[in-house]
């Protein structure tokens, strides 16, 4: 069976396990409840004393009991590593002399300890604790799965970055690959804002959210709502965000996963490297396409762990989504979904047809296996790797266009996240009731535009930014708790977006610096043994030290560095 093939029943089982044992089924028994910070729990249900153990309490089991309708008993235990933080607490604030007897106590003699609530939401709100408990028992697989990938990404760019650019040999042309494709970007971005903006204002989403679950969204995603914004506060500005490019110390860019830097400095080397001796220069070129070939061969590896991993972590965002959010935010979520689909069909088939000279279904079917992990993982940071082996493997890109076009896209490109910023904004503003004049659209193109520069290409990274497209109008930041509801589901489809666009524009770019673009179909890739992200790591290892150089062994896939 292809790889893809086995990808998409990982997402199927994925997905149908979140809706029949995930935290929110109703097929389950809801026999436990999550606290917010705010919850108070009391020691009787009468009396009106906190009860001093469950400080810090996330969730706790329902024990069935139940006073007067309103009241729940719940009760809960204490792990070691609770009993050290609540001690912590206890050092900090001299004040809780109940705590400190409650936990001398505790210690002496665990028990369960039981207490009572108010069983109202946002305060607490049920689920399954046995969803909960196989989330915990099969995200470590999606996670390691992520882990794997991203291993590969830093070295991967820096060392195929490098060898693209001393492979081109011109600065003409690097010159013009990057003027063309900062120009395809931003027109892209621009493009899906229109979009976006234009079909939110046309179908008001905001309009049909009734008082009730408006009330219902502001209290209970209010908590997150508000790390968001102290995160976006935290953000840099764009001049410190230009500055930044330029890399002090690359090995602590590195280190730290600081994309633009890393493919600064690649550049440079690239170019300096193209501009010494052949022969002091290759040895370097060599060594760096050697280390570049082996993380090839890695991503291949941990392609196998795919289908599992994306099983993974489409059960924990599925599970941990319930239906009465997207219930409520239905019409808002399909706006985005439709203004997404507009854009792929229309922005990228366009580009795709005209620019790149291919048909654009078969286009997606090469992509697809990036498209999939994109969309498991929301991160298009993490998928590089695999968007980069289908561009160059399956559409047979030059690795000095993929190189440098790839890691930009996924650093600045997001149009997925550029639309989504547009129509989350209008919806909100829609929803508080407020009037939004033509200049203040074309602030949320402007700033949305930015906005989606700036997001990383990691979860939920979109939602951050968006922060400061709602202050740039006046809305109220903390209106980001209407949408969050439904980001990480809504995060899927925006990151498959801005993967399309990625390597959409990377064809076109190849087209136009003469790349003989061709398509690798599902059949002709699993019968290439060569090529393609299924197939390469089941061949026959090569040996750690080549022979002697042969007709035979000169022919290999070794991109050609000059
Ligand atoms: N998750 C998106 C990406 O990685 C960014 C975002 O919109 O949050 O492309």
């Amino acid at each position: 069976m292809q790889l893809y093939t086995k990808i998409l029943i990982g997402m199927f089982v994925g997905i149908l396990a979140g809706f029949l044992v995930g935290p929110n089924s109703s097929l389950l028994p809801q026999d436990a409840v999550k606290l917010s910070k705010s919850a108070k729990i009391y020691t009787s249900a009468a009396g009106q004393i906190e009860s001093p153990l469950a400080t810090g309490l996330k969730s706790a089991t329902i024990t069935g009991n139940k006073a007067d309708g309103d009241w729940v008993e719940i009760s809960w235990s204490l792990s070691s590593s609770d009993i050290l933080k609540l001690k912590k607490k206890v050092k900090s604030d001299p004040k809780l002399t109940s705590l400190k007897t409650a936990i001398t106590a505790y210690e002496k003699k665990p028990h369960t300890i039981t207490g009572w609530i108010v069983n109202q939401e946002p305060d607490v709100s049920p689920f399954a604790s046995w969803g909960s408990w196989l989330i915990g028992a099969t995200l470590w697989i999606g996670q390691l799965f992520l882990a794997l990938i991203k291993m590969v990404v830093i070295p991967l760019v820096f060392c195929s970055l490098v060898v693209g650019v001393a492979s081109l040999g011109d600065f003409k042309k690097l010159g013009r690959i990057g003027g063309r494709t900062l120009l395809a970007f931003t027109m892209t971005t621009v493009v899906a804002l229109t979009i976006g903006v234009s079909l939110a204002n046309i179908i008001n989403p905001g309009g049909l959210v009734n008082d009730e679950d408006k009330a219902a969204l502001l209290a209970n995603y209010q908590e997150d709502a508000g790390d968001k914004v102290d995160d976006a506060a935290d953000a840099p500005t764009l001049t410190e965000q230009l500055l930044r490019i330029v890399p002090k110390n690359p090995v602590k860019s590195m280190a730290e996963g600081d994309m633009l830097p890393i493919i600064f400095f690649a550049l440079m080397l690239g170019i300096a490297l193209t501009m010494m001796q052949v022969a002091r220069s290759r040895p370097v070129v060599e060594l760096l396409d050697g280390i570049n070939q082996a993380m090839v061969m890695l991503v291949h590896l941990v392609m196998k762990l795919a289908p599992y991993g994306v099983a993974a972590l489409l059960f924990d965002v599925v599970g941990n989504t319930g239906l009465s959010v997207l219930i409520a935010l239905g019409a808002y979520g399909a706006v985005v979904f439709a203004g997404l689909m507009l854009h792929l069909l229309l922005t990228y088939g366009s580009i795709v047809r005209f620019g790149a000279k291919l048909p654009f279904k078969d286009f997606l079917g090469a992509i697809k296996p990036a498209l999939l992990v994109g969309f498991s993982t929301s991160s298009s940071s993490a998928t590089l790797p695999v968007t980069m082996e289908c561009c160059e493997d399956r559409l047979n890109v030059s690795q000095s266009v993929t190189s440098f076009v790839l890691p930009l896209g996924a650093t600045v490109n997001m149009d997925g996240t550029a639309l989504y910023q547009g129509v989350a904004a209008i919806f909100i503003a829609q929803v508080y009731g407020m009037d939004l004049s033509m200049a203040d659209q074309a602030t949320i193109v402007g700033t949305a535009t930015l906005a989606s520069v700036g997001a990383a290409g990691v979860p939920g990274a979109g939602m951050i930014t968006l922060a400061m497209v709602l202050t740039a109008i006046g809305v109220p930041a903390e209106g980001l708790a209407l949408v969050l509801g439904v980001d990480r589901i809504l995060d899927m489809f925006r990151t498959a977006t801005n993967i399309v666009g990625d390597s959409a524009v990377t064809t076109m770019m190849a087209r136009l610096e003469g790349d003989d673009l061709q398509i690798m179909t599902d059949t002709q890739d699993e019968r290439n043994k060569r090529r393609g992200v299924e197939s390469r790591a089941d061949e026959e290892p090569s040996p750690v030290i080549a022979p002697a150089t042969t007709a035979e062994s000169e022919e290999d896939d070794t991109p050609a560095l000059s």
